[in-house]
């Protein structure tokens, strides 16, 4: 993802509207089901009548399907829409898929490969950027236990920076390229000594690997991961050292932040940003695990209305200690296409894999300092291994029999001791691959 820098016309609106409605989406976390439901059904009409008069692709297929948006008025009405994916979107860049009028020239594009490795382009508006600040802000106020004063020192270890509203003093963000070692970023932390931390998991890991009593000396305040599959569990175990909750987030580059973890830590939907369905094999709504579709709320330039974004999980509407109403995302088990695929067409999700990885090392942290789950055929799966200081000969075997214990019978699976885990030239990596 390369972008370009706000001119200062597009840096004066931001700042303008991320300080006069910073407090309004604050408050809008606490309302009442009923205004949530309102204001979000307000914002997918909007987005889905846009998108099926001026939108080549979108138009073409709700008059197939025989569906007018203007004439939606309620959910049951919305969800007729007809689904839209990836593939067309991106075949269809940039005349049959961006709205027509809309001026390039006046967009920040940030291209994507995202994990199913199709790349792709998408605009938005250079002086609509704050709708990303704003959800972006309250992600990190969450992971600070609600309390994230403006004055915070923010490390923002990744692999681009995105592109931002710099105010001097005013939520200051130091950008830190993943490429540095671990050594080096934990010098350049140490330095810096920031109140928060936002950074991928398998960064956050390496950091911890290295050295667990300078990241704790680092004394956090809020510390939040994202992009990459993490689970609970390890989030839970470097929490226990940081002295912090360990906050994850989902989000995609097409539908913006989907949900986050709040102090409680369970994951809301930001409901005022993104509609987010899940829905069966079938393409039908579902209460159970099913593929999450979503409806992003501000790109104008290229809407994206009941996306398919690929991932499966399921969602559930119940109260939150926390005090919010918003629904909560629960099963988050990674992408449709990710995972181990079986002989027998079984799919074993990513999520999966890494709570059955995480468990063969657990109760020991100086066993491995970094770790890989590579399936290269249907039948054989590697466990990739960066031996720690406890490391001994018999420990492969040990984690062969943890592995084997809870993975098919069908998947025979060893363990590899390697010298490091590569990253991809971004600097992502990938703790569950299938190399077929
Ligand atoms: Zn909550």
């Amino acid at each position: 993802m390369s972008i370009r820098k706000l001119n200062a016309r597009e840096y004066l609106v931001n700042l303008v509207a991320v300080t006069a409605l910073m407090p309004v989406y604050g408050r809008r976390e606490h309302a009442a089901r009923p205004a949530l439901d309102a204001f979000a059904l307000r914002r997918a009409r909007d987005m889905a009548v846009l998108a099926g008069t001026r939108v080549p692709v979108y138009r073409e297929r709700y008059a197939a399907a025989g569906v007018d948006p203007r004439a939606i008025a309620s959910w049951e009405d919305f969800r007729r829409l007809p689904l839209m994916d990836k593939a067309t979107i991106r075949e269809g860049w940039p005349a049959r898929s961006v709205a027509e009028g809309s001026n390039l020239d006046n967009c920040i594009l940030s291209t994507s490969s995202g994990s199913s490795g199709m790349v792709m382009t998408i605009p938005h508006l250079g002086d609509r950027m704050w709708p990303y600040l704003i959800s972006g802000q309250r992600m990190l106020r969450w992971a600070t236990g609600d309390r994230y004063p403006f004055w915070y020192r923010q490390a923002y270890v990744y692999t681009s920076e995105y592109p931002l509203l710099r105010v001097p003093g005013f939520y200051p963000m130091t950008f830190i390229p993943t490429a540095a070692d671990p050594e080096r970023l934990l010098d350049q932390l140490e330095q810096l000594k920031p109140h928060l931390l936002h950074t991928y998991p398998t960064v956050l890991r390496d950091l911890i690997a290295l050295a667990p009593e300078r990241m704790a000396a680092l004394r956090l305040r809020g510390c939040s991961v994202g992009s990459e599959l993490s689970t609970q569990a390890e989030r839970d175990s470097w929490a226990a050292v940081l002295g912090i909750r360990v906050c994850d987030e989902y989000s995609s580059e097409e539908l913006g932040r989907i949900a986050s973890q709040c102090p409680e830590g369970r994951y809301h939907l930001h409901e005022d940003v993104v509609f987010t369905e899940t829905v069966d094999d079938d393409g039908q709504p579902t209460t159970g695990v099913g593929e999450v579709v979503g409806t992003e709320f501000h790109n104008r330039t290229m809407p994206f209305v009941r996306y398919r974004q690929g991932d499966l999980a399921r969602i559930i509407n119940e109260g939150c200690p926390c005090g919010r109403h918003t629904r909560l995302l629960v099963d988050l088990v990674g992408r449709r296409n990710d995972g181990f695929l079986l002989r027998d067409g079984r799919r074993l999700p990513a999520g999966f894999l890494l709570d059955v990885a995480y468990r063969a090392i657990l109760g020991d942290p100086d066993l491995v300092t970094a770790y890989r789950f590579v399936q290269r055929d249907p039948d054989t799966a590697v466990f990739e291994v960066v031996p720690g200081t406890s490391w001994r000969e018999s420990s492969a075997s040990a984690v062969v029999a943890s592995l084997t214990a809870e993975l098919p019978s069908s998947l025979t699976v060893s363990v590899a001791e390697v010298a490091e885990i590569p990253r991809s030239a971004g600097g992502k990596r990938q703790t569950v691959v299938r190399a077929f």
